[in-house]
Order: structure tokens, then C-alpha cells, then sequence
């Protein structure tokens, strides 16, 4: 994956880029992300890239030009970009997307947003793609940009060592099951005992069926897209009658 990210705080990105899968994925050669500070596009000495409102109110607005000017300098070195706007306006983000840009070949350019947002020109201007990654406000794109970069780069093949992580998890199909580690009691509770009975297929089947009973309690709405085996409907069954649903 390519990436560009545009921001008026670049450390915030870079310190994310340099721990854990990320950085793996870097070093590794399956992630190209460079960092641009939208202040390095300014045209005056002050670096000023934003500005008050036009019609008045309350915050500041980031400027077009150096927003556009910093696109534009990409585009000199590769014409077809991919340019995604961070914004609680965008359409909602998920897996199928995090799959989605995992498997893009294009440059991906993300616009990070601060203050009261950016000057509606650079979306007349650029058309981007806008993503929010939920139905709340933060302050600025950079959360939103690392957490877009982070679940896409997980899926390319061979940035997480054991691949069948990554297909057991959750959002996959259904909700993931429960995991435990050593110790087998912690403050009194005990790791369910089909986990430390070495029986493979009773493994398999058990955590099939908390994953379904976890999707059941908490995400029943994953279910009706899911399609599900024969086993899966007989647990299925088995849970709605324990759970009287
Ligand atoms: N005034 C804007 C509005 O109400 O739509 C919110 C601006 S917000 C304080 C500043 C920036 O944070 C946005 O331009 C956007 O880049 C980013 N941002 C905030 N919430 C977001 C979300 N849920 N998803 C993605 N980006 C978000």
C-alpha cells in the first residue's frame, strides 16, 4: 500500500508509523507512507494554512491553496491518485473498505481536516472520497488517517505473521470469540476447559459457537448477510434456545 498523508501535524503520524505492525509493514516493504506538512505548501513567511471564516463564527478554517498546491506536487510524479478526505461527513468506514484500500494500487492521498474543517474548494477542486470513521467529532484527521491506514495494512498478505488471525477475526463474516492466555485461574476464574483439553475439533467447535454467540449478543445485525453452514444453524438454534431469543 501507497500512501500519502496531508497534515498540519505530522508527528502525529510519523510516532504511530514507527511502532508495532505498522513499522513492521514499513521495514518490510508492504507500506510506503510519507508525511507531508501541509505548511510546507504556504505562501507567505508566517507558514499561516488557515484562516478565519468567511461570513464570521466561531474557529479556523484550513486554506485551499496549500492543501491543493501539495496534491498537485504528487501528481507531478504520479497522475492517478487515490484522494480520501478524513471528515465526520464521509461515508461511514468498515472492513469491506479496510479490504478494500488493502488492495489498492493507486497512490492513496489522505486529506486531514482541522480546526472547523477545510475550505469547501478543495472538495469542489479535488473531488475526494470522504471517509468518517464514526458518528462523532474529533479534533482533527490524523486519528482518523491512522486508523484507516492501520486496519487496511493488517489485511495486506504478509504484514501480520500468522495469516489465520487475521481471517478468525471479527468483521470477517461474524464477531471473533473470546481469547485467554497463561495463567489458566486468574483472581479466581478459570480458562474454559475445552481450550486446555488438546481436543482439537471440540476447539474449533467451541469457539465457533461463542463466535456466534458473541455476534448474537452484541451485533445480532451481522447475522442476516452471514451465510451460515449447517452447523453453524444448529448453534445458532442451540444459543437462541439457551438465551430464550
Ligand atoms: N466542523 C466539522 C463538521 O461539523 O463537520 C468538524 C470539523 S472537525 C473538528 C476537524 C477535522 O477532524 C475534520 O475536518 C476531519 O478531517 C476530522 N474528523 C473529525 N471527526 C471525524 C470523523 N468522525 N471521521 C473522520 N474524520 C474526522
Amino acid at each position: 500500500m501507497r500512501c500519502d498523508v496531508l497534515t498540519l501535524f505530522p508527528r502525529m503520524i510519523s510516532s504511530a508509523l514507527d511502532e508495532s505492525i505498522l513499522k513492521r509493514a514499513r521495514d518490510k516493504g508492504l507500506l510506503d507512507v510519507r508525511v507531508t506538512d501541509i505548511r510546507d505548501f504556504t505562501a507567505n513567511k508566517r507558514r499561516t494554512a488557515d484562516d478565519s471564516p468567511y461570513g464570521g463564527g466561531a474557529g479556523m478554517v484550513l486554506k485551499a491553496e496549500p492543501i491543493v498546491k501539495a496534491v498537485d506536487f504528487i501528481r507531478e510524479e504520479e497522475k492517478d491518485l487515490r484522494i480520501i478526505l478524513l471528515s465526520p461527513q464521509g461515508r461511514r468506514y468498515d472492513q469491506t473498505t479496510a479490504h478494500e484500500l488493502s488492495r489498492e494500487e493507486r497512490r492513496i492521498v489522505f486529506l486531514c481536516g482541522h480546526y472547523e474543517g477545510i475550505d469547501e474548494r478543495v472538495k469542489i477542486i479535488l473531488s475526494p472520497e470522504e471517509i468518517s470513521i464514526g458518528d462523532y467529532v474529533l479534533t482533527g484527521g490524523e486519528l482518523a488517517a491512522l486508523v484507516v491506514i492501520d486496519s487496511a495494512v493488517r489485511l495486506i498478505p504478509g504484514v501480520v505473521g500468522d495469516s489465520s488471525s487475521i481471517e478468525e477475526e471479527s468483521f470477517n463474516s461474524i464477531l471473533d470469540y473470546p481469547h485467554y492466555t497463561r495463567p489458566s485461574e486468574f483472581r479466581g476464574v478459570q480458562v474454559p476447559p475445552v481450550l486446555v483439553s488438546g481436543d482439537h475439533e471440540n476447539i474449533r467447535r467451541w469457539r465457533r459457537r461463542q463466535a456466534l454467540l458473541n455476534t448474537v449478543r452484541k451485533r445480532p445485525d451481522l447475522l442476516s448477510g452471514e451465510i451460515l453452514t449447517e452447523e453453524d444453524r444448529e448453534l445458532l438454534e442451540e444459543i437462541k434456545e439457551e438465551e430464550s431469543l
